[in-house]
């Protein structure tokens, strides 16, 4: 059997030399399948490359590279999550994760600092011997997080930037995971995608989601990862390049989920939490586009799941926060999904032709990997 597909970037945010994302609609200059594509994978042409930039603007380009034979396979989806700390996987995507998990996808968390400067958030766990010893007490909650999940994990090995505060800001502890130049960030993440072999994966926009430098500086390495695994004169290591399918980014605290929470609240006569954040959303918004959803994974029904994973951390989340406010069976009824953006494609989708979001990660990639 043949696979056909087309290649589609939806739209490019390059890094600029500044590390910055420079958003730019182009067209692909060219992939080659066999890399692509490694023997386990039917290997086939790509009838097009369609760009399309954030205004929503398309390009397409016909092209084709020479068909090769495929052959079925029948090797498990893989989907990997890039964060910056130990509880980034709890709170964005956790739900999504813990479904793949349970329907036999493999699924692994990538996480690029130890977290060992981040502050104590749940007063309960602020203790002389918890803060002269968070980095092994936040490998533990990892650990416990991680089962509760059902994923595999690995730190990547570098050290918490911290979140710079004051005006001015300080500046950046030396050594830290931000101030690296983007080869030495980027190069465990490149072999762990070789090794790991994801179909997919998942990361945060080039806001970082908020301002944390390691949140901003784990955006560049997972495109940069994305961009070179599958180029073998790159990051040299002991695996076969690998090209990962499609790149997505979280979009999980947005104004329509905060909205619909909110209404659900109120509707059931319960006090919201949500007002405050819903202005403040409103501020930011104001500042920074918000990356269209195309892709919302219906996973309400491991919300408790997700839960659980968040309250492992125990450091971070104190369980009589806002972030469980809200009864799990009126998140469940006002807002299933968790939600993303698909930065990056190449297989088909129907983002390409139709107004439809996807309701799967792996649309357009069961059809090549599991035929
Ligand atoms: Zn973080």
């Amino acid at each position: 059997m043949r696979a056909r597909g087309r290649l589609v970037v939806l739209h490019n945010d390059l890094l600029a030399p500044s590390g910055y994302g420079a958003r730019e609609a182009r067209t692909v200059p060219d992939c080659a399948p066999p890399v692509i594509f490694n023997a386990k994978v039917p290997r086939g042409p790509f009838l097009s490359a369609v760009t399309i930039d954030p205004a929503g603007n398309a390009a397409r380009q016909d092209r084709t590279v020479a068909e090769e034979p495929g052959r079925p396979c029948i090797e498990p989806l893989r989907l990997m999550a890039v964060h910056a700390h130990p509880d980034d996987e709890s709170s964005k995507g956790a739900a999504t994760m813990a479904r793949y998990a349970r329907e036999n996808v493999d699924v692994l968390v990538c996480t690029l600092t130890g977290g060992e400067r981040g502050d104590i958030l749940n007063k309960a766990m602020e203790r002389p011997e918890i803060r002269s010893d968070l980095a092994r007490v936040r490998r533990a909650e990892m650990d416990r997080a991680r089962e509760i999940l059902g994923v595999q994990q690995r730190f990547l090995g570098f050290t918490d930037s911290g979140l710079p505060e004051g005006d001015p800001l300080p500046p950046l502890p030396d050594g830290c995971f931000a101030l690296q130049p983007l080869d030495v960030a980027a190069a465990p993440l490149v072999q762990a995608v070789r090794e790991f072999r994801p179909h997919v994966m998942l990361t945060y926009d080039e806001s970082g989601g908020y301002p944390h430098p390691d949140h901003v500086k784990t955006h560049q390495v997972s495109v940069e990862a994305f961009e070179a695994a599958a180029d073998p004169d790159r990051y040299p290591g002991p695996h076969e390049p690998w090209q990962p399918l499609k790149l997505y980014y979280f979009v999980s605290f947005h104004q329509a989920r905060f909205t619909a929470l909110h209404e659900e609240m109120l509707r059931r006569g319960l006090e919201s939490p949500f007002a405050d954040r819903l202005a403040w959303l409103d501020e930011d918004d104001a500042g920074r586009p918000e990356w269209p959803i195309t892709t919302r994974v219906p996973c309400g029904d491991y919300f408790g799941i997700r839960d659980q994973a968040l309250i492992a951390h125990a450091t971070q989340i104190d369980p009589e926060s806002s972030w469980f406010a809200c009864p799990l069976d009126a998140q469940q009824a006002a807002w299933p999904t968790e939600d993303y953006h698909l930065a990056r494609s190449l297989v088909d989708t129907s983002l390409v032709d139709t107004e439809k979001l996807e309701d799967d990660l792996f649309a357009g990639v069961r059809e090549r990997v599991c035929l």
